[in-house]
This record gives structure tokens, C-alpha cells and sequence, in this order.
């Protein structure tokens, strides 16, 4: 067995957190080299005692100085900060992995320096290929780097397809792809409901432990939005071939359906070890530590189709989709101000899809034909999000 040698971007996170559960329970496959993370330099102090990194990154560069001090009886572990820290251990030539689970457009960088350097990328930060597209998927087949999806639907869908046929579904004589959605925490809420609710309402995900931003989305449907993005991309296909299905059970993580009728299927328990261990090992299979599926308690399976007028998010990211070049950047960006608004109180969970909507209005669509394009674009974005922000509170 060789041992795989990786970079943790994102380790404080949910899902950097969930990666490191898996590791743990096989030292013999996997040796970690870098551990990263933003601001909480304690945090990352406590990892980097028990997985002993080479390099630990914060990219925060005041946290990084915390850091050193934290760790000053550890001097192996070499400190760097800021993103090029990032991206020097996302492309290091000690490491053959990298688990990219950076939150947001700060993760495209370092995600990006991982494809560069062909490693094998485990993507879970969706936002990178949703902003970059087509330009992130030509880096990844230029450095042949080996892209696995992390995203449990995607990593359901990858399962559900031959090896070797990811990216040319239509001959593998796959007819459409069932993205599941869970439909979050205010499935059933009214529009007015939906006006009234609550940062920690929404990030309370009936099925699922997130992060706060992701848990947001999940609640908007713009999570499905920049889900049905990364699978036209990952799997080179297009919008009309991949049908949202919200299965509030969370248990089908997704399906592929073939011209012969047949439909495969992906199922197990909610947990991000799943598609993490399968990623980190494949093609073999290990243990995550996930409890086995327990059909008989859960009982039955329900499915119902989105409802685009209660949450326009999803209709918003098809359009930027459809649209093309900087929009789908422009819209993740709107989105990421839009979210932290509500979370900071700033802004009504109702008015998220308005300013991402706003924003994609008032910003004009340029081919997507650089890296540098698509990071002026997000600036852009960002500024005239804040603005509408401002216009709707006054
Ligand atoms: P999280 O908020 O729990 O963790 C984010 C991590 O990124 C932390 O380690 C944080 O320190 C780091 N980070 C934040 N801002 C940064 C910056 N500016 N520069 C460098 N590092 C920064 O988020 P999460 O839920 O773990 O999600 C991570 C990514 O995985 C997201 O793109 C999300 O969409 C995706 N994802 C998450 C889940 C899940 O179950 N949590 C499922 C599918 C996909
Ligand atoms: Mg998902």
C-alpha cells in the first residue's frame, strides 16, 4: 500500500474537520504534510499537535504570528501565512493529495495552484470551478491533475458512472442526471415565513452538520444553484440534463439515468465521511467510521420538485449558467455578500436571491477568458452587491 502524502486546506471547517477523522483512522495510507486555515490560530495549534504537519498555514497573516507562538516547543512545523503559504502547500512537490476545502471564492487560488502542480484534487470547494468554469476545467486537463468530487451529490454521481466515462456521459449512454436536494430547513415555510427567519434558524440543516455559509445556501436553494453549475462542468453536460430532485430525507446523494431505463443510485447515512473516505482512497474503499444504513428506521423515501418561486436562487444560478462567461462568478460573489449580510443581521433571508439578482443586473457579462478577469469580475461583484445592500436598507 503506498501512503498518500496531503495538504488539508480548509482543516478547521467542517469539512477539513471530517477529512481529518478519516486519516486518523488509517496512519498506515495517509501522512499529512500541511494543515490550513484563516484566523483561529488556536484551532489549528491543536490540530497541528496531534497530525505534527511540516508546514501549517494561516492565511491570515497577524493569526500566522499567533501561530508561531503557539507552536514554539514545535519547531519541525514550519508557519507560513497569507494565500501564497496556500498555495505553496496546495502545490507542494512533498504531497501527491489535496483535500480543497476552502470555503468560498478564497479557495480558487490555492485549489487552482493544486491543479497546476497535477495533483490529485479533492474537490469540495464548489465555489472555485462555479467562478472559473471552463478555464478551472482546461487547468485541470492541461496538468492532468485527477479531479474527485467531494460534494456528496457529485461523489454520488461519479459512483453511479463508469471510470472512465465522466466526462462524456452521452456515451456512456447516460440519459440525465437526478441532483437530490434535501430542500433545507424552511422547505415548508411560506414566502412571508421566509422573511422572518433567522441566521441560526438557517443554519440549523435538518440532515446535515455545515458550515455557516453552506448552510445558508442550503436554505436559499442556491447550494443546489452552484450544484447544478459544478455538474454541468465536472460532467460536461448541460443544465436540461440534470433535473433537481428534493428528497428531504437526504439519503439518495444522487442519481444517473441511462437510455435502457436503468437508474443508479448512490445511498447511505449523511455524513461527509462517505465521500470523503472515497475520495481520499479511491478506487479502493475504506472505513470512514459512518454508521451502516439503517433502511428499515428510516422507512420511506420522498420526492418533490423545487419551488422556484419560493426560492429563486436556483432559477438565478441556471440563468448565470445559461448566461455564461463572468456571470456564474458574478453571481457566487453577489451571493457570498448577500450571505454574510443575513448572518451579520444585515440583511433579510428573503432579500438574498433580490441582491444576487440586483447585482447580476447591474453587472455586465464579459467573456471568461483569464483567471485575472474572473478575480476583477468577483471585486466588481462584490462592490455592487455591498451597493445594493445599501440602496435596499436605507
Ligand atoms: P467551514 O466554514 O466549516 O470551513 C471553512 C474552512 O475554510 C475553515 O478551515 C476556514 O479556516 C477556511 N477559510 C475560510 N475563509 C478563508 C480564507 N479567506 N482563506 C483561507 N481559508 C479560509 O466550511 P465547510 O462547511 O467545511 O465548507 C468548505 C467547502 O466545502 C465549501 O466550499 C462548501 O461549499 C463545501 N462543502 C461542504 C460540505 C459540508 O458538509 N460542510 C458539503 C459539500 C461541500
Ligand atoms: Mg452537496
Amino acid at each position: 500500500m503506498v501512503t498518500r502524502h496531503i495538504s488539508v486546506l480548509g482543516a478547521t471547517g467542517s469539512i477539513g474537520l471530517s477529512t481529518l477523522d478519516v486519516i486518523r483512522r488509517h496512519p498506515d495510507r495517509f501522512s499529512v504534510y500541511a494543515l490550513t486555515a484563516s484566523t483561529r490560530a488556536e484551532e489549528l495549534a491543536i490540530l497541528c499537535r496531534e497530525f505534527r504537519p511540516r508546514v501549517a498555514v494561516m492565511a491570515n497573516p497577524e493569526a500566522a504570528r499567533t501561530l508561531v507562538g503557539l507552536l514554539s516547543d514545535l519547531p519541525d512545523i514550519q508557519v507560513l501565512g497569507g494565500v501564497e503559504g496556500l498555495c505553496e502547500v496546495a502545490s507542494a512537490p512533498e504531497i501527491d493529495t489535496v483535500m480543497a476545502a476552502i470555503v468560498g471564492a478564497a479557495g480558487l487560488s490555492p485549489t487552482l495552484a493544486a491543479v497546476r502542480a497535477s495533483k490529485r484534487v479533492l474537490l469540495a470547494n464548489k465555489e472555485a470551478l462555479v467562478m472559473s468554469g471552463k478555464l478551472f476545467m482546461d487547468a485541470v486537463a492541461e496538468a492532468g491533475a485527477e479531479l474527485l468530487p467531494i460534494d456528496s451529490e457529485h461523489n454520488a454521481i461519479f459512483q453511479c458512472m463508469p471510470a472512465d466515462k465522466i466526462r462524456d456521459p452521452a456515451g456512456a449512454g447516460i440519459t440525465r442526471i437526478l441532483l437530490t436536494a434535501s430542500g433545507g430547513p424552511f422547505r415548508e415555510h411560506s414566502a412571508e415565513a421566509l422573511r422572518s427567519v433567522t441566521p441560526s434558524q438557517a443554519c440549523a440543516h435538518p440532515n446535515w452538520s455545515m458550515g455557516q455559509k453552506i448552510s445558508v445556501d442550503s436554505a436559499t436553494l442556491m447550494n443546489k444553484g452552484l450544484e447544478l453549475i459544478e455538474a454541468c462542468w465536472l460532467f460536461n453536460t448541460t443544465p436540461e440534463r440534470v433535473e433537481v430532485h428534493v428528497h428531504p430525507e437526504s439519503i439518495i446523494h444522487s442519481m444517473v439515468e441511462y437510455a435502457d431505463g436503468s437508474v443508479l443510485a448512490q445511498l447511505g447515512s449523511p455524513d461527509m465521511r462517505t465521500p470523503i473516505a472515497n475520495g481520499l482512497a479511491w478506487p479502493e474503499r475504506i472505513d470512514a467510521g459512518v454508521a451502516p444504513l439503517d433502511l428499515f428506521a428510516i422507512g420511506r423515501f420522498h420526492f418533490e420538485r423545487p419551488d422556484l418561486v419560493r426560492f429563486p436562487c436556483l432559477r438565478l444560478a441556471a440563468e448565470a449558467f445559461q448566461a455564461g462567461g463572468t456571470a456564474p462568478a458574478v453571481l457566487n460573489a453577489a451571493n457570498e455578500v448577500a450571505v454574510a449580510a443575513f448572518l451579520e443581521g444585515n440583511l433579510c433571508f428573503a432579500d438574498i436571491p433580490v441582491i444576487i439578482e440586483r447585482t447580476l443586473v447591474a453587472t455586465a457579462v464579459e467573456s471568461a477568458d483569464s483567471f485575472e478577469v474572473i478575480f476583477a469580475k468577483d471585486t466588481e461583484a462584490r462592490a455592487r452587491a455591498r451597493e445594493q445592500i445599501g440602496l435596499l436598507t436605507v
